[in-house]
């Protein structure tokens, strides 16, 4: 097809320039993009409940774990105070000697074992160690400076003195806990407790949790991790790293600060913090991260974190994010399933109306259709009806044609028919008067030869008045005739209508015993003929040489008379006039101008026709059709 004869109005402009493919194309991405954002969305719906959740499970953890350390903690706060109880205490500070010292020693060993604690001991005013619980091993802090220490001088300006650092003769982590002894208002010494609080972080460990205490100075002194511990998770200041140096609290420990990979606050004392797995360099290392919370310990100055890892949560939410998609991708394929129903549906309806709207159409052209029908059948009815009675009246004109003609006939016929049974009868008078006569004389030749001639008159007569009878009877439609009996009759009847003196008449159709029937009443044929032979006759009238042809030949189921003269022929205006009724040619009484009206009328009703032609070589022919009987009757035997 011809691109440019192709109708423009077939394509909506805006579609002409997509093609199918680029439409496909961009729908899948719009598709996936949805799918993806779904997923998306639902991975971050999923990790905020989550975290939520979590957030809320580790605050109850936290609020029981901090309890725990307050606990542990609290639970030796007294424990230096008790001291100022112990009389040996008081004595050995203001006055020191070997045996005070034993004593107090031995007393402090005995607390510590019962207490639980690390160490238990006591410094005098200088700050240095005048009896311990650890006396006998070799590490005994005994007459150690231990000036330096916070605790201590917290303790001596009558604070209570509290301290997580490392030894600096064991090297061993601990809690310490200072009271400043007094007697009579005034401070003779301090007492110490160290505690070990190792127990909490394996508490912490069997109930798989990952939590760790950051003291004042933001440095992790407890941790399930052991890595972490004694790291800072907030940068040191130089004079703060001098000052800690100075006291020795972390021993000679580097306090690396504790450096996580990313970190979102996502509340006050809520964050999230990724850190690098374990033992492996930051760069190639999968990051663990956490949910982390912190609570302020009572009474003290430190902090407990608790860390949750957000593995599982990332986990679930992946998952959660992947069923979205699914979802989301199942509720478009619903959806498109649904739309695509609803299009078909919409089309089969469109065509069930289109088809609705059409058989309508057609029913109601129907309903026209047979309206018109009906309408034009009453229309051909009527018509029928007019027919049958123009039929009828023709019939009737025809009728009274036929009886008319047959009137005229007669009438014209009656002076010769008086002629001619005139001149029998008075021969007959005569014949039998002279026959009475000669029996009479007794001459019975002569009068058995009269009696011979009055049966031939008597015979003619009944000759000339069958003919008449013939002519006079009523017509029969479904009758046949016999040609060659109905010239002879017209003929015959004709002998004594006109004289006709040297006529040669030329036969040229089958004569008796050949005979040819034709579909006509038979006095109708014969009226025909007589009307068509008497016109030629009176036509050669004014002539002495006289022709008349009767010729006959059949065709296709039809037989064709043909009735031609030499007579004086017709002239050529009145021609158009020959079978018009009562149009003649002929003076007075002599043509009543019914004949070939009444003729052809006959041939006619009889299923044949009658035309009429003009032979050049002078004359007339009238040609008379008829259609040939159906079955020829079977020829009599007597005949
Ligand atoms: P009619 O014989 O009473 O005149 P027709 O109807 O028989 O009435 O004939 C009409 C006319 O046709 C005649 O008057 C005559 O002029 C003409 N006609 C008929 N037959 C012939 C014929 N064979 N030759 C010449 N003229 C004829």
């Amino acid at each position: 097809m011809d691109p440019f004869t192709a109708p423009a109005h077939s394509v909506p402009p805006g579609w002409s320039r997509k093609p199918r493919w680029l439409r496909a194309l961009l729908l899948t991405a719009l598709t996936l993009l949805l799918i993806a954002a779904c997923g998306y969305a639902g991975y971050r719906i999923s990790a905020q409940f989550g975290i939520q959740t979590l957030a809320e499970d580790g605050q109850r953890q936290l609020e029981l774990n901090a309890r725990a350390v307050e606990s542990e903690i609290s639970r030796y706060t007294y424990l230096p105070s008790l001291l100022e109880l112990e009389s040996s205490v008081g004595r050995l500070l203001q006055s020191p000697t070997p045996f005070r010292r034993e004593q107090v020693n031995a007393y402090l060993e005995g607390l510590n074992q019962r207490s639980g604690s690390l160490a238990i001991y006591v410094l005098d005013v200088q700050g240095r160690v005048v009896a311990t619980s650890n006396w006998r091993e070799p590490s005994s802090y005994l007459g150690e400076d231990l000036a330096f220490r916070a605790y201590y001088q917290d303790a001596m300006a009558g604070r209570l003195g509290r301290f997580y650092g490392i030894g600096s003769t064991t090297g061993e982590p601990g809690y310490y806990l200072a009271h400043g002894l007094k007697k009579a208002g005034q401070i003779i010494g301090v007492a110490v407790v160290k505690v070990r609080l190792n127990s909490l972080e394996q508490r912490w460990q069997r109930a798989h949790l990952e939590a760790f205490v950051t003291d004042e100075n933001g440095i992790i002194i407890l941790s399930t991790n052991p890595a972490r511990r004694l790291k800072a998770t907030r940068p040191l200041d130089a004079e703060t790293r001098e000052r800690l140096a100075r006291s020795l609290q972390y021993h000679w420990w580097a306090l690396e600060e504790l450096q996580p990979l990313a970190r979102e606050q996502l509340g006050a004392d809520i964050e999230q913090v990724s850190f690098a797995s374990d033992g492996k360099p930051a760069p190639s290392a999968k990051p663990v991260t956490y949910l982390a919370q912190t609570r302020p310990l009572a009474d003290t100055t430190w902090h407990l974190t608790l860390m949750t890892p957000l593995q599982d949560l990332r986990r679930s939410a992946l998952s959660h994010a992947m069923l979205a998609s699914a979802a989301f991708a199942l509720l478009l394929f619903v959806g498109l399933a649904l739309n695509q129903r609803r299009k078909v549906l919409a089309t089969r309806l469109a065509a069930r109306e289109a088809l609705q709207r059409a058989n309508n159409e057609l029913e109601r052209k129907i309903t026209e259709r047979t309206a018109d029908l009906r309408a034009s059948n009453q229309r051909l009815l009527a018509e029928v009806r007019e027919r049958e009675q123009a039929e009828t009246t023709l019939r009737q004109a025809q009728d009274e044609l036929v009886q008319s003609g047959k009137l005229a006939v007669i009438g014209q016929m009656s002076t010769a028919i008086a002629h001619e049974l005139n001149q029998p009868l008075a021969a007959l008078r005569t014949l039998s008067a002279n026959t009475v006569r000669f029996l009479q004389r007794g001459s019975l030749d002569v009068a058995s030869s009269n009696l011979q001639s009055i049966a031939e008159l008597v015979d003619r007569m009944g000759k000339i008045t069958g003919s008449l009878r013939a002519f006079a009877r009523r017509n029969d439609d479904q009758a046949e005739a016999d040609l060659g009996q109905a010239i002879d009759a017209a003929l015959q009847l004709l002998q004594h209508h006109r004289s006709c003196p040297g006529l040669q008449l030329h036969r040229d159709y089958p004569l008796a015993p050949a005979k040819v029937r034709v579909a006509i009443e038979q006095t109708r044929l014969e009226q025909i003929l007589i009307n068509l032979i008497a016109n030629a006759l009176d036509a050669m009238a004014a002539q002495s040489d006289r022709q008349l042809w009767l010729q006959g030949r059949s065709e296709a189921g039809s037989y064709q008379l043909t009735v031609r003269d030499n007579g004086s022929g017709i002239a050529a205006e009145v021609r158009g006039h020959l079978f018009e009724p009562f149009f003649t040619t002929k003076p007075g009484e002599q043509g009543l101008g019914l004949g070939l009206t009444l003729s052809a009328s006959l041939a006619a009703s009889a299923g044949g026709s009658l035309s009429v032609e003009h032979p050049p070589s002078g004359g007339s022919a009238f040609i008379l059709s008829l259609r040939l009987a159906p079955e020829p009757q079977e020829p009599s035997s007597h005949e």
